[in-house]
């Protein structure tokens, strides 16, 4: 399991190699995904952590085929990924993202029947996804990520979404318009996105308000500032962040209404399936909430409490 310590990921498989492709510091509010158009993991690696006279380039993370992660730069350091880059309002995306680079030959063209990168490989049809760029192009060939990969990269979003309490998880394809195609059709953005999130995804976690009115505020406890009006018995809430007290939640059909709400008042409604369907198999077989957060194998100060089911009281609320 995936962990971060003073911004530095931890975990199995993860090791990490300082890039001098690094600026000033930095508080996250988004993560980036990105292909690395190269040839192997190390080569990606060796690239990102070399100073070059036509402009270098870095990220925090390279994410290899075999689910191998090595980290460059701490989390709170700037590193150049996203490039010229815009995102609701806010320019230059490396000032305000954690960049991960997943190892990928990206967009391939044809050669007779083979399926060929940028830099001459040619890869075989289970390697290859032909499928249309949402922002059009017609129908190309991609280099495929593998299942393990996905997976990684989901892991990895879900734990820096949580540490850092991003807003959104992007692709590059996202915030450089016209100008990036990565990741590509070949990457279930959408539903990484949505599950690192919590947000809409087949293992969402709902919650209903039990209480008359709820105050939802801006942090774990009741010194925390309200950050919208109190919520209403019966309004729905999707389970973000777990703590024992208090959870983070977003409030359905409110964009963008994100907060914290003592577990008191709130119980656990059925698990929805709308979002179902992107992730492959193997991903889908077991919930995002179940893996990342059972307490089991969560560290005991931050063991995740499932919401009380029989508390309906109208009491005084926090
Ligand atoms: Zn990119």
């Amino acid at each position: 399991m995936l962990g971060i310590q003073n911004h530095r990921l931890t975990g199995p498989d993860v090791s990490f190699r300082p890039t001098p492709n690094v600026g000033g510091a930095m508080r996250p509010q988004f993560v980036v995904l990105h292909y690395t158009a190269g040839r192997t993991l190390e080569s990606s690696v060796e690239s990102l952590c070399t100073k070059k006279p036509q402009g270098n380039a870095s990220s925090h993370i390279v994410l290899g085929r075999d689910g191998r992660i090595v980290q460059l730069a701490p989390f709170n350091a700037v590193t150049w990924h996203a490039g010229v880059s815009q995102w609701n309002g806010i320019d230059g995306l490396n000032h305000h993202a954690i960049g991960i680079e997943m190892d990928n030959a990206g967009l391939l063209h044809r050669e007779g029947e083979r399926c060929v990168s940028w830099f001459g490989k040619a890869y075989p049809d289970n390697e290859v996804v032909v499928a249309e760029h949402r922002h059009g192009g017609g129908v190309r060939p991609w280099h495929n990520f593998t299942e393990v990969q996905i997976e990684r990269a989901l892991q990895l979003c879900e734990v820096l979404v949580a540490h850092y309490g991003l807003k959104d998880v992007l692709g590059h394809e996202d915030i450089a318009r016209g100008r990036k195609v990565d990741p590509g059709p070949a990457f279930p953005l959408a539903a990484v996105r949505s599950r690192a999130l919590g947000r809409g995804g087949d293992a969402a976690v709902r919650l209903v308000v039990t209480s008359t009115t709820l105050n939802i505020r801006s942090g774990p406890s009741a010194d925390f500032p309200k950050v919208a009006p109190a919520l209403k018995r019966g309004a729905e809430l999707v389970l973000l962040e777990p703590q024992d007290r208090w959870s983070r939640v977003a409030v359905v059909g409110v964009t963008d209404l994100e907060g914290w709400v003592c577990n008191d008042f709130v119980a656990r409604q059925a698990a929805t399936r709308s979002g179902a369907g992107v992730l492959s198999r193997s991903q889908r077989a077991v919930p995002v909430a179940t893996r990342a957060r059972a307490p089991a194998s969560a560290p005991a100060k931050k063991r995740a409490a499932p919401a009380k089911k029989s508390n309906t009281t109208t009491r005084a609320r926090r």
